[in-house]
């Protein structure tokens, strides 16, 4: 089987297809998806996808881009952690792309994130996007490597995925290593060890080839795994049980069934 290491099954263009994107994964045969949580607000929901389905879990954290939104404190974090689905802290980190003044609030919910995850023993889902360097920084400073977690839809150089491999992270890829023009990353998901390698969707964005400009759902992360297998020259089977075993290692509270 395969498992979705990062997806959104609550925003509302997968959550009102709820039944028929269940339906789907199993047919392509991924056992498993991980609801990523964006926002606190939007957290009940995230974990009520993981209560009603026992091949969901969640996480819990507030995404870089979400300005103005509950801002949890550590003992929040905490809280909303101690519960059996949830088998991860984030999606959490930096993103200098959407907040080009690369505000100081953002490095403070960051290190929150990661003292939370260091604290409960539960992973960290990290999100870079043009801040690598703050982003590594900060996972050192804060010891996130304690953790341990996920650099997830990596887009980055060779370079960081070795700082973050070094840090004891994962590295995951989406569907954007399926595009053509993605030269640098094809490369890179070359290089990754294969027991560190994570599939993702990251749906409802960024769906892979062939079915690039939909909106994405788990069922299709078998089209990553595919890619990787093709640019690493190695049978798919190798790498769905790679990155499925990896997955149940980094997540462990996650219960594969
Ligand atoms: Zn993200
Ligand atoms: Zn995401």
């Amino acid at each position: 089987m395969f498992v979705d290491s990062h997806c959104h099954l609550d925003f509302p263009d997968l959550a009102e297809r709820e039944e028929t994107i269940l339906a789907a994964m199993a047919q392509n045969r991924v056992g498993h998806a991980l609801c990523v949580s964006v926002k606190m607000e939007d957290f009940p929901r995230v974990l009520a996808l993981a209560e009603r389905h026992p091949n969901l879990s969640a996480s819990v954290g507030v995404h870089p881009d979400n300005d103005g939104v509950e801002e949890p404190d550590e003992a929040r974090l905490l809280a909303l952690a101690d519960h059996p689905k949830v088998v991860a802290i984030g999606e959490t980190g930096l993103d200098y792309y959407w907040q080009k003044d690369a505000p100081e609030w953002q490095r403070e919910r960051f290190r929150t994130h990661i003292r939370a995850a260091c604290q409960c023993g539960k992973p960290l889902i990290v999100h870079t996007r043009s801040a690598a360097d703050d982003t590594l920084r900060l996972m050192r400073e804060e010891g996130a490597g304690e953790a341990g977690g996920v650099m997830h839809c990596f887009t980055e150089s060779r370079e960081v995925a070795e700082a973050a491999l070094d840090l004891g992270f994962y590295i995951s890829f989406s569907g954007i290593v399926t595009f053509k023009n993605a030269r640098e990353l094809k490369a890179v998901a070359q290089y990754v060890p294969l027991d560190r390698l994570l599939i993702e969707t990251d749906a409802p964005y960024l769906a892979p080839v062939p079915h690039r400009g939909k909106t994405n759902e788990p069922a299709w992360v078998v089209h990553v795994a595919e890619e990787i297998a093709r640019l690493r020259n190695e049978p798919l089977e190798r790498i769905e049980s790679a990155t499925t075993e990896n997955f149940f290692r980094l997540f462990r509270h996650a219960q594969a069934h």
